[in-house]
């Protein structure tokens, strides 16, 4: 039976595509992604177009007939790519594959339309839009993927050994999809996805990255992680989370699953924030909860530190995962750092100098790391929940009050490092650290002001405690020169 996906290519580019491939005297076809997302009703910008021919010719002529629009060329991948208004539009020839054991690249050669959907890693990615005049419109799916794509289910084309042992990455991609797409992965490809595991081997950290960073983007995170578990791909893609598994029981007492605890975070921050770098704090935020595990026969399972260590462990995560190490790398690592201090600050009578430090050290990062507080909730009962719920809001006002009083986010310590070492006509030496310290425990604390003037004071009062003597005529403070104080 045909299907037709006609009204579903109103973009005029499809219609100059297919002239162009009729006046080159090939076929081509929309493959992929792209067909799989309108059947969804996703909106893609990705098209691909596939040539039973030269792909190059074809780009080429839809150029032209584009109005000249930019063809970039890839000779090495025979692939070449247009860019137009918003859309990517990448042509390809239609190919067959065959794979050597230790490589996830394939050995390519010139296929038919059919040999190239049997290369396509699952069933919903194999369809292909013919763009041809018999039939231009019509759905080619040889694979059942429009009954797959009905029935929310991931299923490889071929036998799924094949299609995992060939390239190993398409694992990542199924539990991927299965995350975005909130569908589940067919019992058989399930299966072949555990016995195939150990062939993740072969592909590279980037790619793994990838793929862990469009599930941790998705919309319910825990599937993925759920599916990455019960293949056992987890412990091998991500050791440290794995860890994180089990629960232990002494003199009745358990504690809880550290893993599926960080899962239900993740879940619960994803409908406030879309920003990848958060999310990655999430799932970090208790990475040290294994290696801090300590039984106390008073006080039962303690963590102590564990926000401390887990920061500790962020750049090297990142830097094995190949994970950009600049400041996304910092931020997650202050974020699992200062993770505990408002719950402690929920758990107690808020004074203003521990919201001003908390406002100090996390500086403009505080709404995030609010919001990943907030997230940290997870307990079953409800009371409990509400209640901490309003504490966070408590928090949240507090640090708005005090913020809009002292304005602590961006703080810069009123007397530099320099200036005091001027005044007391000293080198860099520990004393300067000190001093510099005192003024800003006394300003956090609230004991003086966030003012030069209170500060200098203070300045000379502490020096003096050191034995250091003032350089006549420093008694008062001069007015600021630049802006630029040093930290
Ligand atoms: P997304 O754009 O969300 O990453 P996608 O599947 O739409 O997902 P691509 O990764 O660009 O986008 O892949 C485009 C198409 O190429 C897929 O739909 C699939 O048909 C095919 N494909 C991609 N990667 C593989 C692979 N590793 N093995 C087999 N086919 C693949």
């Amino acid at each position: 039976m045909s299907f037709s996906l006609l009204k579903e290519l109103n973009h005029p580019v499809f219609k100059i595509v297919s002239e162009a491939a009729a006046a080159e005297g090939i076929d081509a076809y929309v493959i992929g992604g792209y067909v799989r997302d309108i059947i969804l009703h996703r909106t893609s910008k990705d098209i691909d177009i596939m040539a039973v021919g030269n792909a190059m010719d074809l780009a080429s002529t839809v150029g032209k007939k584009l109005g000249s629009t930019k063809v970039q060329v890839f000779k090495n991948f025979g692939t070449a790519m247009i860019r137009y208004k918003d859309l990517d539009i990448e042509f390809v020839g239609a190919r067959k594959e065959s794979y050597v054991r230790e490589s996830r690249k394939p050995e390519v050669e010139t296929g038919t339309l059919e040999d190239d959907q049997q290369r396509r890693d699952f069933t919903i990615n194999a369809l292909a839009i013919s763009l041809n005049e018999g039939n231009y419109g019509e759905l080619i799916d040889p694979f059942d993927g429009l009954k797959d794509m009905e029935n929310s289910i991931i299923r490889t084309p071929l036998d799924p050994d094949i299609t995992f042992s060939d390239d190993p990455l398409r694992m990542m991609r199924a539990i991927r999809f299965a995350a975005q797409l909130r569908f589940h992965i067919e019992p058989l490809t399930l299966d072949s996805i555990t016995r195939n595991r150990a062939r993740m081997e072969i592909v590279s950290t980037e790619r793994i990255s990838d793929e862990l960073n469009k599930i941790i983007l998705s919309s319910k995170p825990s599937i993925g992680f759920r599916l990455l578990d019960d293949t056992g791909l987890l412990e091998i893609v991500f050791p440290e989370l794995y860890k994180l598994k089990g629960v232990e029981e002494r003199r009745s007492i358990r504690h809880k699953d550290n893993f599926l605890h960080t899962i239900r975070v993740l879940d619960n921050i994803a409908p406030n924030t879309d920003d990848l770098w958060l999310r990655w704090a999430t799932l970090l935020h208790d990475i040290a909860k294994p290696l801090t595990k300590r039984f106390d026969p008073e006080s039962g399972w303690t963590f102590h530190g564990h926000n401390h260590y887990g920061a500790r462990m962020v750049p090297e995560i990142f830097r094995r995962m190949k994970l950009p190490m600049n400041e996304k790398m910092k931020f997650v690592e202050k974020l699992v750092n200062l993770h505990m201090r408002p719950i402690v600050l929920s758990q107690e009578i808020v004074s203003d100098s521990a919201v001003r430090r908390l406002l100090f050290e996390a500086g403009d990062d505080i709404d995030d790391l609010m919001t990943l507080c907030e997230a940290d909730i997870t307990s079953g009962i409800k009371d409990k929940v509400e209640r901490y719920l309003r504490n966070f809001q408590l928090v949240r006002q507090k640090l708005t009050e005090i913020e809009e009083k002292d304005r602590m986010r961006n703080w810069q310590p009123p007397i530099s490092g320099e200036e005091i070492m001027e005044v007391f006509g000293i080198p860099p030496c520990r004393a300067v650290g000190d001093i510099k310290n005192a003024i800003r425990d006394a300003i956090l604390d609230g004991e003086i002001h966030n003012d030069r003037e209170e500060a200098w004071a203070l300045m000379l009062q502490t020096g003096i405690n050191l034995d250091l003597k003032p350089v006549p005529g420093n008694e008062l403070p001069k007015p600021i020169e630049t802006e630029n104080h040093e930290d």
